[in-house]
């Protein structure tokens, strides 16, 4: 993922206000990357253009050479939201597999992807008891662990995850991120996961990119570089 000398501004109330300022920033595939900073430096923002949800107004950002828009019409990019975007009356199994539906019906590319067994996927999340189990049955905690299952077996080569954990209390978020920690080990997978918690972005990441408000630039990009637990 390249961004190159990324601006975003955003009209309100009559006047621009500047959400990003000239970022740039190359993350290798493959990688774990944590977008870090106070509330409303355009961590989100980012994301979003990253996974061409929108627009820059400077700058350009390409994904293996192709723009935000010609990969995510090739299905490069799987997105995991706050609160997870699960139908409530549909089994877990059944919301697994909802990625594939919808692709079938879209794009063939997506046809071309090697299925992931999803108990399996499930199992590595601590679900494996819960593959029959309407979603709407399940705490908050193990919602969020079928998204990620659910992301991580869509075939994306790359994570959109905003925030994923800001939903749960310390305790899950704590155990979420080892399961998270474990199943990106067991893929190749580019995560690009944005969060407030700096302890998490320490503990899952490769790479964390710090980044300061109004307006927001990159103000630090820390190589963790020590091995996993
Ligand atoms: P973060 O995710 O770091 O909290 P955001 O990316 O959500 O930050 O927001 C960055 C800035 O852009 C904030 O000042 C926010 O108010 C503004 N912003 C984000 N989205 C919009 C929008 N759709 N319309 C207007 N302003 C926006
Ligand atoms: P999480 O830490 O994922 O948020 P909870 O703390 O809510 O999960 O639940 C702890 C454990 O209780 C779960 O791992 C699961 O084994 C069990 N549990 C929670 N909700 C349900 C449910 N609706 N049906 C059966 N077991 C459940």
């Amino acid at each position: 993922i390249k961004v190159s000398e990324v601006s975003k501004w955003f009209k309100r109330r009559g006047h621009m206000t500047e959400a990003l300022r000239d970022i740039h920033l190359e993350l290798a595939q493959g990688t774990f990357v944590s977008l870090i900073g106070p509330s409303g430096c355009g961590k989100s923002t980012l994301l979003r253009i990253v996974g061409g949800l929108a627009d820059v107004d400077r700058g350009e950002v390409t994904i293996g050479g192709l723009s935000p828009l010609e990969a995510q019409s090739r299905k490069q990019f799987g997105f995991v939201p706050q609160s997870p975007a699960l139908f409530p009356w549909r089994t877990v199994l059944e919301n697994m597999n909802l990625p594939f539906e919808v692709n079938v019906r879209g794009n063939s590319a997506a046809k071309l992807v090697e299925r992931e067994d999803p108990v399996e996927l499930l199992k590595s999340v601590g679900l494996g008891d819960f593959v029959n189990a309407y979603a709407k049955e399940l705490s908050g905690g193990m919602q969020q662990r079928v998204g990620i299952a659910r992301a991580f077996g869509s075939g994306a080569p790359i994570l959109l995850m905003d925030e994923p954990f800001s939903a749960l209390d310390e305790i899950t978020r704590e155990k979420i991120s080892y399961q998270l920690l474990d199943i990106w080990e067991s893929h190749q997978k580019t995560v690009l996961f944005v969060t407030h918690s700096l302890r998490e972005a320490v503990l899952l990441s490769d790479k964390v990119v710090v980044m300061s408000a109004r307006p927001g630039r990159v103000a630090a990009v820390i190589d963790i570089g020590l091995p996993r637990p």
